[in-house]
């Protein structure tokens, strides 16, 4: 689970360090589905909570923009939060933050729970356009079929014709995002 009971850790002096091994054959964060996900966390203990390091890969399935077949894209990452407890570990009142300040908070029962910011960051380095492979063929405009394993059977006035509007297309869909 890439939910961790946390209660030792914030009990041990500032400075320890703990690590975990993490493996999921799958996982839906809020959506973005994970699958063979090994994520290596090491929690830190600061003076006010846990600095957590997670590395992380997994396989992200996706669709190739191109002939839309299913694909998963290899996705890595690594990132470092602060958690800081919504309740002091030893004495059990309430740690309250200045306004402003931009952390993760660790909940009354001490669950760190990783999935918001590792769906935060999987999906700035989830790649645009996923491809089945870089040389892709894709669909032929004309016919539809797939050119990656079947010839196209269009005439080739019309065909050219087609590849210019589908280079058009093409174009103003990859600007448009
Ligand atoms: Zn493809
Ligand atoms: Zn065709």
């Amino acid at each position: 689970m890439m939910r961790l009971n946390v209660l030792r850790e914030l009990r041990q002096p500032i400075g320890s360090v703990d690590e975990y091994e993490i493996n999921e054959p799958s996982l839906n964060l809020d959506g973005v589905v994970l699958e063979s996900l090994a994520a290596t966390v090491t929690l830190l203990r600061t003076d006010r909570g846990l600095l957590v390091s997670v590395s992380a890969t997994a396989r992200l399935p996706e669709q190739c923009v191109r002939c839309l077949t299913p694909t998963a894209s290899e996705v890595q990452v690594r990132f470092e939060e602060e958690y800081v407890p919504l309740v002091d570990a030893a004495t059990g009142a309430p740690v309250r933050l200045a306004k402003d300040m931009d952390v993760f908070r660790v909940g009354p029962d001490f669950d760190l729970d990783l999935r918001e910011a590792l769906r935060q960051y999987i999906l700035i380095d989830e790649p645009a356009k996923p491809l089945c492979r870089p040389e892709c063929a894709g669909l032929c405009p004309g016919c539809g079929v797939d050119l990656n394993n079947t010839a196209c059977r269009c005439p080739a006035t019309a065909d050219q014709r087609w590849s210019v509007l589908a280079g058009l297309m093409n174009d103003r869909q990859e600007g448009s995002d």
